[in-house]
């Protein structure tokens, strides 16, 4: 059994979400003041996984029982000053449990065709703090589920702070400004990234393409962020091995995602949607999660000429 939390300091407070705070020992090696304000956060699961956050620096990192400790893990325990040896010996229990990884949860399929695709660990933005009530109103209005592990900020304007994981490790993330100015996202993002693949379940069929976190999150989709699918992210959706069934934002931008669908010979779905309704998120909200997915699934089509026609359709009502 690895025990994180014998490593933290003897200082520390446990809050109601399950965080573990103390003060952290990252800022320091990172150029930031010395955290007197117990801004270091560790979420243990049962398991002996557990994932950090540092609410004053950003620093990320995180441990997956069955995995090798990353480096920003490494990096975290030796600023705990755990000894080398101590580090080695948490990386060789845990990789006594590789064969079970996975077995634990229902995503273990998953995890294995992730792994083949990698992406840099990064971190989350200096100065957050847990939801407020205001971010959680936000989410809750755009039908998220609170279960996601937002974060709040204030500075420079307030927002929610999303992140972005690959195989449960932070590898960038997004803020949605709560006041309606431009621009309402700014994001850090790596190259062929995919969100949501770690919101599929192993015995899902299908993968939902979209273009927003928001539409990703709220049918627990993957979101291409943007309204194309570049080359890496066409292999990353592939390796899901799932049918893959595009719904693309009900606007210009949108129509080009179609033609890339059909050039990528995958589904597309442009369901008939309430006025007003022009992506997943705005349906969800109309229509509730099982609604949306259900138009989506009706309105699917594989034939190329079939999908070209709803496309004329749509592009004729968005111009009139
Ligand atoms: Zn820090």
């Amino acid at each position: 059994m690895i025990d994180v939390v014998s490593f933290l300091p003897a200082k520390r407070k446990q809050t109601s979400s399950g965080w573990i705070s103390f003060n952290a020992p990252c800022c320091i090696h990172r150029g930031d003041t010395q955290d007197k304000r117990q801004r270091g956060g560790i979420k243990p699961s049962p398991d002996g996984s557990w994932s950090y956050h540092c609410f004053n620096c950003g620093y990320t990192a995180s441990f997956v029982l069955g995995r090798n400790l990353t480096f920003k893990a490494r990096k975290l325990l030796e600023w705990l000053n755990v000894p080398t040896e101590e580090i080695e010996r948490i990386n060789l229990e845990s990789l006594k449990h590789k064969s079970i990884e996975g077995l634990l949860g229902e995503r273990q399929e998953v995890i294995q065709r992730l792994q083949s695709i990698e992406f840099e660990d990064r971190d989350l933005p200096a100065e957050t703090q847990e939801l407020n009530e205001l971010a959680k109103e936000y989410l809750q209005k755009r039908c998220v589920s609170l279960d996601y592990p937002f974060l709040y900020k204030t500075m420079p304007r307030r927002g929610v702070v999303i992140p972005f994981t690959h195989n449960n490790q932070v590898v960038g993330h997004t803020t949605r400004f709560l006041d309606d100015r431009t621009p309402r996202y700014i994001q850090d993002i790596q190259s062929g990234y995919v969100f949501g693949t770690d919101l599929q379940k192993s015995n899902w069929q299908t993968a939902i393409v979209v273009e927003g976190v928001f539409d990703a999150l709220s049918i627990n989709g993957l979101a291409v962020l943007h309204a194309e699918i570049n080359d890496a992210q066409v292999r990353l959706i592939r390796s899901l091995g799932r049918e893959v069934v595009v719904v693309p934002d009900q606007d210009e931008a949108g129509m080009k995602l179609v033609d890339r669908a059909v050039e990528l010979g995958w589904s597309v779905s442009m369901p008939d949607w309430p006025a007003g309704v022009k992506d997943v998120n705005d349906a969800v909200i109309q229509l509730g999660r099982l609604g949306t997915l259900l138009t989506i699934m009706q309105s699917r089509e594989t034939s190329k000429i079939k999908i070209e026609l709803r496309k004329k359709q749509l592009v004729k009502r968005l111009r009139t």
